[in-house]
């Protein structure tokens, strides 16, 4: 038999499509043959099970091979072969399924959908690195007749009687000229190791050891050319795909070094698991996640039935899940197709929803199991959790009632225990709970300390996305405000009924005000005098707690917060009328102004603000306090830590009044 022919009209212009376009990554054409011949290799091993094929089926096997002098891949299996006409069918007219007609044959075998072949165009690939392909097949239907196909990659084909005695097929690419860097046993070594690690049918792949320059090895012995070993290249059966009752924590754990092989171990991870209505399974491993976000990503392995297809999941897991590393595995997810086609696609969002929910399961188990252990998990996890929080909604729901925040007491609460901790303390006048944390507790430490003194709680809150955690807080639990400990003097933090009176009355308000004003040569300052108690510091730094979280939140990327993008940081500088040493600033003609610039700048110091020629002038003004140039004022200042309510009479009056 000898027949030469067009292939179907719809491939006309396939060719420069599939070279230019199709695949921008050329190394692909590996990962479609070696699945085209894993397939017909399954199918074989079907079609066994079911009795349709009684012939021995030997020892399937994928075998790879390179020549480097006549410039040739190959890769033969001992699948279900095809025939003249199958081929012709199959390989020539591209838009035809083959798998579609093997489904519709079997359709009532239990794992039929295992079996189709989803690669669309996957055999065409080869013609990227190749001039010319070669097919060499024999059907293993009763009475086939072997099979050659020649191709030049142009629209016109050669089928031709083969001699080929075994069942199976052979594909020969003849590279060209560009794609010589494929004769390379490394690169293929490479490409087979990433796309073909858990194939399903053994891979063998003959290296070759090239021998050193001078034809010797370490030990002086010769060392000849292309002496050759044959590996597997695959684990055929990988965790993902046995059942999660066969398997034990150290399998799990293996298998986690084997794909991150420098990563610490895991925390946990979930099994993943279902074929209705879509066809899933996998591993989802919880690494330690850092405060980095970036450098955790893209750990996941996107699989389909086992090849490799990607580890850029962005468009089939939701954005948070990123985070998690392991394998997913599924048929149903369209390859070779474009972003926008996956990201409407229904199937990737049913699996974005399944993933969701098994992990906020998972996590809502562990609670349930052993709290102290989540807990002490919880640190690890908690970005993770936080970034699914604030970016899903379904996962909000499923993980509201164990997440956690922690104290700086190192107690752990869930939102609804700390509510009700705080609750009778921190209801301020509008029936607000207010929730106070820290970001740093060593900078803030002045403000937890007056936090404390007032028997308030403060939470550590210090992960990068706790800005929007703490916004997340804000509109998801009932009248509840959450602000940094530093955000407002204590007193305001947490408005009571109750006001205190001020010392001082709204002249002499203003005057200090005007005093500070004019001892503050940052215009990023505000000045505000209030009526706070004696106890609390003289003069103290804060930065609105909106202003703030707004900012950071935009530093961070956030959309929609322009408006915050070019104000610079900016703080308010709370003068405390009701302390001593204001009366003092207010009234000491002589001192006053002094003393002013050294409490103002001791509260910049407090925060970390005091730098450069400031911080100089602080030092300066400190040691000439020191060496007694002025030292009344500074006995004074550094004594006045109690005072009694004083009216603005008596301050005026008696400034020394806080001595008692
Ligand atoms: P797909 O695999 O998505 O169907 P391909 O272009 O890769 O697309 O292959 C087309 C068809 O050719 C396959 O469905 C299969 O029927 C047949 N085929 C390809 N390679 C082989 C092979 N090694 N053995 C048997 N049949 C094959």
């Amino acid at each position: 038999m000898q027949e030469k022919g067009t292939i179907s009209i719809h491939t006309e212009n396939i060719f420069p499509i599939i070279k230019k376009f199709l695949y921008s990554d050329h190394e692909i054409f590996l990962r479609e043959l070696v699945s085209n011949a894993q397939d017909a290799s399954q199918k074989i091993k079907r079609l066994a099970s079911l009795g349709e094929y009684k012939d021995e089926l030997g020892e399937l096997l994928v075998e790879v091979s390179v020549d480097k002098k006549k410039k040739t891949i190959t890769v033969s299996d001992r699948g279900i072969g095809m025939t003249a006409e199958e081929i012709k069918k199959y390989i020539n007219q591209i838009a035809f399924s083959g798998a579609e007609e093997f489904i519709e044959k079997f359709k009532d075998a239990k794992d039929a959908q295992e079996i189709i072949g989803k690669f669309g165009l996957g055999f065409y690939s080869a013609f990227m690195v190749a001039d010319k392909v070669e097919i060499d097949s024999l059907s293993y239907q009763e009475g086939s007749e072997p099979a050659h196909w020649i191709c030049k990659g142009e629209t016109e084909f050669e089928i031709k009687d083969g001699k080929r005695k075994e069942r199976g097929t052979t594909v020969i690419l003849h590279l060209n000229k560009d794609s010589e860097e494929f004769l390379e046993d490394n690169r293929i070594q490479t490409i087979l190791d990433k796309y073909g690690k858990f194939l399903p049918i053994p891979i063998k792949f003959g290296t070759r050891e090239e021998s050193k320059e001078d034809g010797k090895d370490k030990d002086g012995n010769p060392e000849y050319k292309s002496i050759k070993v044959d590996n597997i290249i695959n684990d055929t059966s990988p965790i993902w795909t046995r059942s999660p009752n066969e398997l034990k924590d150290e399998d799990y754990l293996k298998f986690y070094k084997e794909l991150y092989p420098f990563s610490p171990d895991p925390l946990f991870w979930i099994h993943l698991n279902v074929d209705y209505p879509f066809n899933l399974t996998g591993v989802l491993y919880f690494p330690k996640v850092k405060n980095e976000l970036e450098l955790q990503r893209n750990k996941i392995q996107l699989y389909s039935r086992q090849v490799f297809i990607t580890d850029e999941v962005k468009d089939v897991v939701p954005e948070f899940l990123l985070l998690l590393h392991g394998v997913i595995d599924s048929p149903d997810i369209p390859l070779n197709v474009s972003r926008s086609y996956l990201q409407s696609d229904a199937n990737v969002k049913k699996i974005n929803s399944y993933i969701t929910k098994k992990v906020a399961d998972r996590l809502n188990e562990m609670f349930k199991e052993d709290r102290k252990n989540f807990e002490e998990k919880f640190a690890d996890i908690e970005l993770f959790v936080k970034y699914g929080l604030v970016s899903e909604e379904k996962f909000d729901e499923k993980v509201r009632d164990i997440t956690m925040v922690k104290n700086l007491e190192d107690k752990w609460f869930t939102l609804k225990e700390y509510g009700e901790l705080v609750g009778p303390s921190q209801t301020d006048k509008n029936k607000e709970v207010v929730w106070l944390y820290s970001t740093d507790a060593e900078a803030q430490h002045s403000y937890i300390e007056s936090a404390k003194r007032k028997g308030y709680d403060v939470l550590i809150l210090d992960g990068v996305l706790d800005n929007h955690f703490v916004q997340h807080i804000e509109a998801k639990l009932e009248k509840t405000r959450v602000k940094r400990v530093d955000s407002d003097p204590m007193d305001k933090l947490i408005e009571k009924e109750e006001k205190l009176e001020s010392a001082l009355n709204e002249d002499d308000s203003n005057k200090l005000k005007e005093v500070y004003e004019g001892i503050i040569y940052n215009k990023l300052y505000t000045v505000q005098v209030e009526s706070l108690s004696p106890d609390e510091l003289p003069v103290s730094i804060t930065q609105n707690e909106f202003m703030r979280r707004m900012k950071e939140m935009q530093k961070m990327g956030g959309g929609g917060m322009m408006a915050f993008g070019d104000m610079p940081e900016s703080f308010n500088v709370v003068v405390n009328s009701n302390h001593p040493l204001n009366s003092e600033v207010l009234n000491n003609a002589k001192t006053g102004k002094e003393l002013g610039k050294q409490a103002f700048d001791l509260a910049l110091l407090g925060v970390g603000l005091l730098k450069g020629e400031g911080l100089t002038g602080f030092i300066n003004r400190s040691l000439e306090i020191l060496a007694g140039k002025k030292p009344s004022t500074a006995k004074k200042a550094a004594k006045t830590t109690k005072s009694t309510k004083t009216t603005s009479k008596t301050a005026k009056k008696k400034p020394e009044a806080a001595k008692k």
